[in-house]
């Protein structure tokens, strides 16, 4: 079975933790310790494919620290996180992609998905449709708008990620 590794990268409190114990557990946790870093690992069948899937949600990346610069170095594949509610968010989105896109080299073909969160609290939603869609074109991104409360789009964002390592990363 192949394996890849994915960095989920945003600006804290966007829902990065929800987003990812969502994807692997399938479980709603409201309160997550925004300090905790931690890797977990699910198996996924796509397209009549079982993959591994080794998944890194990180702590803390609002500043370039050395550590993000490994975990970028290292990963694979990205998850891009911002708040729907949170328009500020998404300036951190295009920090993170323009460091991964130096850290890796110029390579235009990283896999990366653009997320943004908290699709179920429609009344603080700041982000319209149009915005991140144009950005998205502009960055040449596949975008996803979810919720982890609700479950809401939260495997198509893997499925997306997936299909672009196995086509940038054929064999090992
Ligand atoms: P992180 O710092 O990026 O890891 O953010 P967390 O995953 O810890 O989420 C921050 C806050 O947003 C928590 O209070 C979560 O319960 C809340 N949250 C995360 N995702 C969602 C969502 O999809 N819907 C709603 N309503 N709240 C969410
Ligand atoms: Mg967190």
């Amino acid at each position: 079975m192949r394996q890849f590794n994915v960095v989920v990268l945003g600006a804290g409190g966007v829902g990065k933790s929800a987003l990812t114990v969502r994807f692997i557990r399938d479980v709603f946790v409201e309160t997550y310790d925004p300090t905790i870093e931690e890797e977990y690992r699910r198996t996924v069948s796509v397209d009549g494919q079982l993959s591994s899937l080794e998944v890194l949600d990180t702590a803390g990346a609002e500043h370039f620290t050395s550590l993000n610069e490994v975990y970028i170095k290292s990963g694979r594949g990205f998850v891009l996180v911002f708040s729907l509610t949170q328009e500020a968010s998404l300036r951190e989105v295009d920090n993170l992609r323009q460091q991964i896109y130096r850290i890796k080299g110029g390579d235009t073909n990283v896999p990366i998905v653009v997320v943004g969160t908290k699709l179920d609290l429609v009344n603080e939603r700041e982000v319209q449709r149009n915005t991140i869609q144009s950005l998205a074109s502009r960055w040449d991104l596949p975008f996803y708008e979810t919720s982890a409360k609700r479950n809401w789009h939260v495997n198509d964002v893997f499925e997306d990620l997936l299909r672009q390592m196995r086509l940038r990363y054929p064999t090992d």
